[in-house]
């Protein structure tokens, strides 16, 4: 059964289907901006995304998928964040980047076989621009910034339905503040493709097309000549979250489709807003969870991909601790399972039930209902490991990734623990007893197992 998924553009089930004779499928995905640690609102739509590419796998092959995502390393907060700390642009980036492979890698999802930088791409981006401007889709402000002349590309909005009324009013852009570069733009939702130094970018500045001032290239322009080096003018599937669909994406069909005359993406897909216990997440209300956050309360990170797939992609998710609690004893129960499987035999294939889910528009809560209904039917001995393994591969849940991380636990219980260790390796059980209880009063109890412990935060 071809992965049929839901079309951003022409508001349709649509078969995913490789287009260029090669029969390889081009996925690019947005990726992150990295200034600071990605919140599990990001990582819904890369553990969406993470879903997507392991079904493409499945269907099409391992080597007929080439997933490229990129990073965005330099816009206005990448900027702002190594100017306020005094550091360079790279090493900030870098940082963060690292974190944001650390947390993936956490919750199994498979690095992209390209993860191009904006910054190592400025020349692509400067060449796309200049070819922009010579076709009189880009014009070049007074200050040296280029512009994208909008009506120039009649099916701009089409993507974001967008009345051309409201276009033509800039009204698009009715209540969002009006920018700084209002002055620069021949109209109001006109959108920066390359923008000229300011002081304030301090040493982040390259040479700019023809005709414009240094600088830097603007957000959108990123995606699309990335993009077209890594995976060619005509893609199969670009996706993102659903607050990237306007402007971001319709930016970035009009600079590829104008710069190359082809369609730029056969297929688009977007997933929802994650929700925290029913509000948008925010800084000010204080609900706006990194994975560390989660781990520092003893989720372990298995537990969250669970809990963002438990909801529909395509529609808001409620994320509660509550969920978080219910993802980790269903991962405990499929462990159990996994265990009690025979090595060999078992004619049950439960990957069946999920891959017919999955394949039917993404729906993941269909999925893992599948998957209960399947192992709540059949004794673990009439189930084959090899198929369950393979639902498992599908979902990505990595049973054997540790059920509550080691490293939750602050350093100073930390070294409780290590302490109590060796008194128990020592004999020393009163001394051992006495620090077992400091830990409890730290809330932390410590299982011990025969080569080593685990500490476990302790139920409120
Ligand atoms: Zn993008």
């Amino acid at each position: 059964m071809p992965i049929r998924l839901y079309d951003s553009l022409n508001r349709e089930l649509k078969p995913l289907e490789a287009h260029q004779k090669d029969g390889v499928f081009r996925f690019y995905n947005c990726g992150p901006t990295v200034y600071a640690p990605a919140h599990i609102g990001n990582f819904r739509t890369f553990v969406v995304n993470d879903v997507i590419r392991r079904l493409l796998e499945l269907e099409f092959g391992k080597d007929k998928v080439r997933h490229v995502r990129n990073l965005t390393d330099v816009d206005d907060k990448t900027i702002r964040r190594a100017r306020d700390e005094g550091r360079p642009l790279a090493e900030v980036t870098k940082q963060w980047t690292d974190k944001f492979h650390a947390d993936c890698a956490a919750l199994n999802c498979l690095p992209p076989h390209v993860e191009p930088t904006a910054t190592g791409h400025i020349k692509e981006q400067v060449d796309m621009i200049e070819v922009l401007l010579r076709k009189r889709h880009a014009y070049r402000a007074p200050d040296g910034s280029v512009y994208f002349r909008v009506s120039s590309f009649q099916e701009y909005g089409e993507l974001s339905h967008l009345q051309e009324r409201e276009l033509k009013t800039g009204s698009a852009l009715a209540g969002k503040p009006q920018t700084a570069d209002a002055d620069e733009k021949e109209d109001g939702s006109d959108f920066a493709l390359w923008k000229a130094w300011k002081p304030e970018d301090g040493d982040v500045k390259w040479p700019g097309p023809d005709d414009a001032a240094a600088g830097r290239p603007g957000w959108h322009i990123e995606c699309s000549a990335m993009s077209k080096k890594h995976l060619g003018d005509n893609i199969d599937l670009h996706t993102g979250g659903v607050d990237l669909l306007f402007p971001h994406h319709e930016n970035e069909i009009a600079q590829s489709e104008c710069c190359n005359g082809v369609t730029f993406a056969n297929h688009w897909y977007h997933s929802e807003h994650l929700l925290v216990d029913g509000k948008k997440m925010s800084k000010s209300l204080g609900n706006l969870y990194t994975l560390d956050d989660l781990k520092a309360k003893g989720f372990s990170p298995m537990a969250l991909r669970y809990s963002l797939l438990a909801g529909h992609p395509r529609k808001q998710l409620n994320f509660t601790l509550d969920g978080l609690h219910a993802a980790e004893s269903a991962l405990k129960t499929l462990r159990a399972y996994r265990a009690a499987l025979p090595a060999q035999g078992g004619t049950v294939f439960v990957d069946q039930p999920v891959l017919e889910a999955l394949q039917d528009d993404l729906n993941t809560p269909g999925a893992l209902g599948a998957l209960f209904t399947a192992i709540n039917h059949h004794k673990p001995a009439e189930v084959s490991a090899e198929h369950f393994d393979r639902a498992m591969f599908a979902l990505g849940f990595d049973l054997q990734a540790a059920e509550s991380p080691k490293a939750a636990a602050p350093a100073e219980v930390e070294a409780l623990a290590e302490k109590r260790w060796a008194a128990k390796t020592a004999k020393d059980f009163a001394a051992a007893d006495a620090l077992r209880k400091e830990l409890a009063t730290a809330g932390w109890s410590m299982l011990d197992r025969k080569d080593g412990y685990s500490l476990e935060p302790l139920k409120k």
